[in-house]
């Protein structure tokens, strides 16, 4: 029955009192408090698998109602994408949790020059905790951030000059970097570990680096603005393969969705059972680390990622089909080198009624989803609006689906 959770029951039944105080602080929200109200007690996994999973917009009505404030230093709040005008937040005290991921895992060291690209503006979580894992690791931070494409030159030849051993970022925002660099004829001689988070690895990333730092190894974090860092894993393991920390609690459901719980008391997110969309599977690594580890097998929601923010594609459909005129719409996301360079919602027109007033729809669209007017904020070109006479069908099956992907200019 168990074998589904992460840790044995010897191992995370004592441990189950967060998951009770969780459960009760849920139980406290109004909206929510009928699900859980034949919840009680969880002192075994078994209960536990029994309790209903929590739902990124159950998560963040809680959070709302709960308000979290951290007992030591300030209470952070970092967006966790969102489809409404609006951010969606997720709250974390100072330290991001981070003392018990280096307790764990240490891919920095005194010695190590490390370059922090993932963006530090607009409520992004991911360059924060990288920052408080380099301090813990006592080593040499450079904190660069987001750079506009025209700086990549400079900004590599001064990485070069200061013999950086270490990077961190979104995959799709590193290969920019790598691609840049290989396109170039940059080297990065004394570059060791590549530290990742926030989507699935990149093949082609590894090809890239192999050319511009060839000594360089993959550390892979796994998690999400509401679970925060869930699992880890090194070069030995799979890319796709993580080992979840001692204070998360992983469950993988019949159904192939993987769900989190924290065992963590300081969890500010009332996380139980929080499903992120991820399906997935328990096994054993191939690196011989002991314990189950979480094999990750992509998202199973309407989610896509665009520009490293979650675009939730089912519902900028459905607000599409509600303009007048608008039969049926499809997302068009075009991709280049794995970095998003457009969004295009085709609206098919047909049947009787006016034609739809498409720009005016973009302007809307626009404005209410927060992953579009971010991502594209410097560009804003990038997302279109088309009246079309027919959508794009897969020609093999014959099916058309809601999210089209293209690989493009
Ligand atoms: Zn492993």
């Amino acid at each position: 029955m168990t074998a589904s959770f992460s840790l044995s029951p010897e191992a995370a039944e004592p441990r189950l009192q967060v998951a009770r105080r969780t459960l009760e602080r849920l139980r406290s929200v109004p909206a929510l408090a009928p699900r859980y109200a034949s919840h009680v007690n969880i002192h075994t996994l078994d209960r536990l698998a029994t309790v209903p999973p929590l739902a990124k917009e159950d998560l963040n009505t809680a959070l709302a109602h709960l308000e979290p404030a951290a007992e030591q230093a300030a209470t952070w709040l970092f967006q966790s994408g969102g489809s409404t005008g609006a951010p969606q937040v997720g709250y974390a005290p100072t330290g991001f949790y981070m003392a018990g991921v280096h307790a764990h895992w240490q891919p920095l060291d005194r010695t190590d020059v490390f370059v922090n690209v993932w963006g530090a503006g607009r409520m992004w979580g991911a360059h924060f905790l990288a920052a408080a894992l380099a301090d813990l690791a006592g080593c040499r931070i450079i904190a660069l951030g987001s750079v506009a494409p025209q700086e990549y030159g400079d900004w590599l030849a001064f990485l070069a000059a200061r013999r950086v051993t270490a990077i961190g970022g979104t995959p799709s925002v590193l290969r920019l970097w790598f691609a840049h660099a290989r396109a170039a004829g940059l080297r990065l001689p004394a570059l060791r570990k590549v530290l990742w988070l926030g989507e699935a690895w990149q093949p082609q990333l590894a090809e890239d680096l192999a050319v511009v730092a060839p000594d360089a190894r993959r550390w892979g974090m796994f998690g999400s603005t509401e679970t925060w860092v869930v699992a880890t894993n090194t070069p030995d393991c799979p890319a796709d393969t993580f080992h979840p920390l001692p204070d998360q609690l992983v469950h993988a459901d019949d159904d192939g969705l993987l769900d989190f719980t924290t065992l963590n008391p300081e969890m500010l997110n009332p996380v139980l059972r929080y499903r992120t969309g991820d399906a997935g599977e328990l096994t054993a690594c191939p690196c011989g680390r002991p314990g189950s580890a979480m094999r990750v097998l992509g998202r199973r929601d309407s989610v896509v990622q665009v520009r490293g923010l979650g675009l939730d594609v089912d519902e900028l459909i459905a607000r599409a089909e509600r303009a007048p005129g608008v039969a049926r719409a499809q997302v068009v996301l075009t991709e280049r080198r794995g970095r998003a360079t457009a969004v295009e919602v085709l609206l098919l027109t047909g049947g009787q009624g006016a034609a739809p007033d498409a720009e005016r729809l973009r302007t809307e669209l626009f404005a209410a989803t927060f992953t579009l007017s971010t991502a594209f904020q410097h560009d804003p070109e990038s997302f279109r609006v088309r009246p079309v006479e027919e959508l794009v069908s897969n020609g093999r099956t014959g099916k058309t689906a809601g999210l089209v992907l293209r690989e493009g200019a």
